[in-house]
């Protein structure tokens, strides 16, 4: 790393509270290191309070740009000069480019939601999805899936400060897109079960599996996976195997994901808008999984 780091180096940011934990700065800095490029990616304790000083030293310094997470990424949106189209759908923001003191946000949770599936040889595109969640990841995924070409998604949610949004993102979909969405509340239980049977992925972007709700899931019965073919797939990357994930190995389902495949290549999609080059994918799963 120091022999990296010359008069040259370019910085790039994680703005977020809290962070500490996060795997970005050794998934960024060994990729930087991999290809030779001339760029340090660095961890900020940032809170809604400190944002707008923060986004204005991405200006003064110049920096190359930043990944933003919890509770920046709405907060953040009218400090930027501009948004791309499916980023001002999604209405928040995980990654930040400063183009000679344009800053524009994008977010690549959903391209890495997608592209995790591309890794695996499956293409959900023309199919159906049963989503449960409409927050940050789950707005994400659905935009970005509607937008990649997915035909149908029945999002479920509870009937939370969440709902309002769920609904944003059904109409926001129906309206921009040619995918038909619906929404569904997660009390429902019949309505999930047949919603979950009859598309070819489900996936869950609630959180429910993850500490402090890491013994929980949202579907209990293995028997509501009745095709060995369909897709399950768990935002949640820890622990690595969340009980939604035994639930469908439970049932036969050949295709159980976690969340790491998808953090990768958000991560792989804010490095490529930041230096344009891809990044080494394959390296760096071997470094953090
Ligand atoms: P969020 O707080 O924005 O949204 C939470 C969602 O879960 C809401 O829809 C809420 O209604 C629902 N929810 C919460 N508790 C619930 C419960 N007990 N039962 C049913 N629904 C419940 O959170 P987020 O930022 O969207 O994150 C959601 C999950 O996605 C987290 O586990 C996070 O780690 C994961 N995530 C993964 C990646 C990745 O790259 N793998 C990226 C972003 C988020």
């Amino acid at each position: 790393m120091t022999e990296r780091i010359d008069g040259h180096t370019l910085l790039i940011g994680l703005m977020a509270y809290p962070i500490r934990h996060s795997m970005s700065p050794t998934m960024h800095n060994n990729a930087f290191a991999k290809l030779g490029l001339n760029y340090a990616y660095l961890a900020f304790e940032i809170t809604n309070e400190t944002l707008p000083s923060a986004v204005q030293a991405i200006r003064t310094l110049d920096m190359r740009g930043s990944n933003i997470s919890m509770p920046n990424k709405q907060k953040i949106i009218p400090l930027l000069d501009k948004l791309d189209p499916a980023t001002e759908m999604i209405g928040a923001v995980n990654t930040v480019v400063n183009d000679h003191g344009t800053l524009t946000g994008y977010t690549t949770d959903g391209i890495g939601f997608m592209k995790s599936l591309d890794d695996e040889g499956l293409d959900i595109r023309g199919h159906k999805m049963t989503l449960a969640g409409a927050g940050g990841a789950g707005t994400a995924i659905a935009v970005q899936a509607a937008l990649d070409g997915v035909k149908e998604i029945s999002i479920f949610n509870r009937r939370d400060e969440f709902w309002d949004n769920a609904k944003r993102n059904v109409d926001i979909i129906n309206e921009k897109t040619d995918c038909k969405a619906t929404l569904h509340d997660l009390a429902d239980q019949d309505d999930y079960k047949a919603e979950i049977q009859s598309s070819y992925i489900y996936a869950d972007a609630t959180g429910v599996g993850m500490n402090p709700l890491q013994d929980q899931t949202l579907v209990t019965d293995p028997a509501w996976f009745n095709n060995p073919d369909q897709i399950v797939f768990d935002t949640v990357y820890a622990p690595r195997t969340t009980e939604l994930m035994k639930v469908a190995e439970k049932a036969g389902v050949k295709h159980v994901f976690n969340g790491l495949g998808m953090m990768l290549e958000q991560g792989a999609a804010a490095f490529k808008l930041w230096t344009g080059k891809e990044m080494p994918v394959d390296y760096i799963r071997q470094i953090l999984f």
